[in-house]
């Protein structure tokens, strides 16, 4: 584990379990893409032995990492400096290190907004529901916020968790924010960030409220394994615009690779590309 050979950039995705993770494949798809040689390895690291780990991967010159379930937050413990953003989300899945000091991004958050651009989406203005309260939510709830919805609701099973993202975009946004459904309000976006419908929950459909949508509803789901969950496949069937989780998983992946490289993409075009590549993607 980690010889690389001479001139490879080493990076890496950090995470428990790590096997079924498709940024090695994105990565190098990138890398051959712009002409960088890397060499891109799955880390698999126990809670426990994140710090050692960390401290390997130092030595051994890594030049960036992507981190993935359960390290997001314990990460940050063990870095030099954490973006802002990453400080509000106090979350972290894209760490650079510029002359042995590492730096903490989260990308999610952007991630999400551009691959709903991407799908011609825009929030400006729109009210939205977003149902699931845990980091994945509060990435995607920020950027909502930061980018004009007129209003954000979020509801999940543990009510507290709601309220913690509430505080959040009460805090450092000027977004409306509701905690739970309103009556009579229209949602122009309903946004799944549950696990459920993922396998093994294949058969569940995380949206309990589908009376809400009709032809004017946009439904996202975060979930990329199966490209289309039931519950993508219930609000299809009410000719609702359906976008899963595979865009968001490609851009977040393309954003820190900017930060790895310290380059500008051309993000239609990269995601465009990857977005065929990853097309029959199935775990
Ligand atoms: P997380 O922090 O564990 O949060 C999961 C949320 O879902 C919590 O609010 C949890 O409620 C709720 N939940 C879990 N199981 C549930 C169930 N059976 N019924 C109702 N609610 C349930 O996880 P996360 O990091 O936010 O990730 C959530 C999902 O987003 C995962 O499927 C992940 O793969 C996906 N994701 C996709 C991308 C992408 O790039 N496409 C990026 C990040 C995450 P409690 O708090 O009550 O447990």
């Amino acid at each position: 584990m980690y010889k690389t050979k001479d001139k490879k950039f080493f990076l890496g995705v950090l995470g428990h379990p790590i096997g079924h993770s498709l940024s090695p494949e994105l990565h190098a798809f990138l890398g051959k893409e712009f002409g960088i040689d890397l060499d891109y390895q799955k880390i698999d690291v126990a809670p426990c032995d994140l710090k050692k780990e960390i401290d390997t991967l130092k030595l051994n010159g890594v030049k960036g990492l992507n981190i993935t379930i359960p390290h997001k937050i314990e990460i940050i413990k063990y870095l030099d400096e954490i973006s802002e953003k990453a400080k509000i989300l106090n979350s972290v899945n894209t760490v650079v290190n510029r002359n042995g000091k590492l730096y903490g991004y989260s990308t999610d958050g952007d991630g999400f907004y551009y691959s709903l651009l991407l799908n011609g989406c825009e929030i400006k203005n729109k009210n939205v529901l977003v149902i699931g309260a845990g980091g994945a939510a509060r990435a995607v709830c920020l950027s909502l916020a930061e980018n004009g919805a007129k209003s954000i609701t979020n509801i999940s099973r543990t009510q507290d968790k709601v309220h913690t993202i509430c505080d959040m975009l009460e805090k450092y946004t000027d977004a409306s924010v509701f905690d739970a459904l309103s009556e009579n309000m229209n949602y122009d976006f309903i946004i799944n960030t549950t696990p459920v419908g993922m396998h093994p929950l294949e058969n569940e459909n995380s949206c309990k409220f589908m009376e809400l949508i009709n032809e004017n509803t946009t439904c996202v789901d975060l979930i990329y394994n199966p490209g289309k969950t039931l519950f993508l496949r219930e609000a299809e069937k009410k000719n609702a615009k359906i976008i899963n989780g595979l865009g968001m998983l490609l851009m977040q992946g393309i954003l820190s690779f900017q930060k790895f490289f310290d380059i500008e993409i051309d993000k239609d075009k990269a995601y465009d590309k990857l977005q065929e590549e990853f097309k029959d993607f199935r775990i």
